[in-house]
């Protein structure tokens, strides 16, 4: 039997746009978040056509969530409900950044059903925030975690980034034993890429901040994971840290060869071997579901090779690595006799480890992860 699915919805909404910013989103618009909502919750009612589908984690990503007011969270929640058999101990994450929540606030979102709040911080450091052009300080991100726990959340995660424009080793550990500091649940390390159209590369050229050199960022991502193990964490995942029990149950099943089903403009769908991507543009979102069609643009059915090939290369991502038994019975493939060959370099290189049916890159590996991945493309 099939594990239950995930729902992610798509908030394309923010306060400001970031310099270095890539990801589907526009300025906060009222009238725009209006129509959005009735065209999200129109799609989400008739997204169980495929039949009744058990779900269990809903996940708010962005832009910014929280720019949505509680009530809307819960309205959308709703919806998840009516189309979906959304189960009782359902993970509900929440993205928000630091600047647009108050306890009042974290508390309604809770009320409203949302279990996980994943603050945005980036950096523990203001002048960093400053060159991110970051809505909120250090202190502000502090306060919003302190009263994310007033409000009750016993799942808390926050994002940092490291590779900063003219950061150095001793300045990203800064912001890592900050984020320590206030004992979140999950913390996700992120390195920031500049892609070439982003304002911010300009500013790094104007300002003459560079990125450190790549064996830097290696040492920034090695030395701030031994000082997330001394602290308690357990690493899951390439860019991933939890307690026990607080990893996140809506991106495991991006890892785990789960399915999912993504709502709003941009958002991506997995399900039973197909694959599906919703129109980018918001306006273009709304006004297809309004005309009652699909937002969905870009339909495809994968092959096996392309369901194998991506269910070891998602799965390389976990620490606990792949089964490859389990994989090779699920697609009737020997996966070692296939990949056996090309793999076997790295197994000699220490990057990947194999104890019995259990394939794993090492720490070092996850630093080549996408060389590995490459002999599953
Ligand atoms: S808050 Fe996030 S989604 Fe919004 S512009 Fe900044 S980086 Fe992009």
């Amino acid at each position: 039997m099939r594990e239950p699915a995930g729902l992610y919805v798509h908030v394309p909404f923010c306060a400001a746009i970031c310099n270095y910013c890539n990801f589907n989103r526009g300025l906060f618009d009222g009238g725009l978040k209006a129509r959005y909502l009735d065209a999200l919750v129109a799609e989400i009612e008739g997204g169980a056509d495929g039949g009744p589908l058990a779900a269990d984690t809903i996940f708010f990503g962005g832009g910014t969530p929280s720019l949505l007011e509680p009530e809307e969270i819960a309205r959308i929640i709703g919806a998840c409900e009516r189309a979906f058999d959304v189960a009782e101990d359902r993970e509900v994450t929440l993205e928000a950044n630091p600047e647009s929540v108050t306890e009042a606030r974290l508390r309604a979102y809770r009320a409203a059903g949302v279990t996980r709040v994943s603050f945005g911080v980036q950096s523990f450091r203001d002048e960093e925030l400053r060159r991110l052009s970051r809505l909120h300080t250090a202190d502000r991100a502090r306060a919003a975690v302190g009263e994310a726990r007033a409000a009750g959340f016993d799942n808390v995660s926050l994002d940092l980034m490291m590779w900063l424009p003219a950061q150095r080793l001793e300045d990203w550990l800064e912001s890592v034993e900050a984020a320590i500091a206030l004992a979140p649940d999950h913390l996700s390390l992120y390195l920031l890429e500049v892609y070439p159209n982003a304002p911010l590369k300009d500013e790094m050229a104007r300002a003459r901040w560079s990125q450190a050199a790549d064996e830097d960022a290696a040492a920034m991502y090695l030395a701030a994971m031994e000082r997330l193990d001394a602290a308690g964490y357990l690493q899951y995942e390439i860019s991933n840290v939890a307690r026990a029990d607080r990893r996140s149950r809506h991106n495991l099943k991006y890892w785990t060869d789960g399915d999912w089903l993504g709502f709003g403009c941009g958002a991506h769908s997995t399900r039973d071997g197909a694959r599906w991507k919703n129109v980018a543009a918001t306006d273009d979102y709304i006004d297809r579901v309004r005309r009652g069609g699909s937002a969905a643009v870009d339909v495809r059915r994968l092959s096996a090779d392309e369901r194998l090939g991506d269910a070891l290369f998602t799965g390389l991502r976990l620490t606990d690595g792949i089964d490859l038994d389990a994989v090779g019975s699920r697609y009737g493939v020997d996966v070692w006799r296939r990949f056996g060959a090309d793999l076997d370099p790295f197994l000699e290189a220490g990057h990947l480890e194999r104890a019995g049916s259990r394939l794993r890159l090492t720490r070092q590996g996850m630093l080549l992860a996408n060389e590995v991945m490459m002999v599953f493309v």
